[in-house]
């Protein structure tokens, strides 16, 4: 048992999973997160840097070339305070169940390697399930500790997050749009046939 608490922003929350009911594929992103105690709040608008993902929807990676791209512009433009708040990775699988798949494992490694710090990692899907897990970083080794108490930072509701999802949807078409580039010609052919 652990007794880390994960709240969520329901801005933040409505970002993810629109970002999953949008988005064709799997999709990846990056979140704010502070940490108070044993509480993790994430919060703020995603990053969603430029990324690919193959026809079956199942590819998705985390370009690290898109991050440090990202995280150069961010420390030229004096927002390098921003960066480190960003330790959430999220990513949607889609419609298939969410955990943590070895590709999943390979990618967190590469983020305690890069960072050494405390990471959280979020995997959504488009049935609308979710599963958090905090890697803390204790004595230079990540140790992944799975969140059973996930909660809403502020008093939310079912009607009051499809609300903010309704509001935040046509920003996150436009997002997952400019984007998300899906790789394989089979998508296209799939997607037409099923239209
Ligand atoms: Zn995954």
């Amino acid at each position: 048992m652990n007794n880390l608490i994960v709240r969520i922003d329901p801005i933040i929350c409505a970002d993810m999973f629109l970002a999953a009911e949008i988005c064709p594929v799997e999709i990846s992103g990056l979140a704010k997160v502070i940490r108070k105690g044993n509480e993790f709040i994430i919060f703020g608008e995603p990053m969603i840097p430029p990324q690919k993902c193959s026809g079956n929807g199942t590819e998705t990676d985390f370009d690290p070339v898109a991050y440090g791209l990202w995280e150069n512009e961010m420390v030229r433009s004096g927002q390098a305070q921003e960066v480190v708040e960003f330790r959430v990775w999220w990513h949607s699988h889609a419609w298939s169940g969410v955990g943590f798949s070895l590709k999943d494992e390979g990618t967190i490694r590469q983020f305690g390697d890069f960072t050494g710090e405390t990471w959280v990692f979020v995997v959504v899907n488009k049935r609308g399930d979710i599963i958090v897990r905090v890697n803390l970083c204790e004595n230079n080794k990540l140790r992944p500790v799975y969140i059973n108490k996930i909660c809403f930072s502020v008093p939310t509701t079912k009607e009051s997050l499809q609300k903010i999802k309704e509001e935040r949807k046509e920003r996150m078409k436009a997002i997952v749009d400019s984007t998300v580039t899906i790789t394989s010609r089979e998508y296209v052919i799939r997607r037409n046939i099923d239209d």
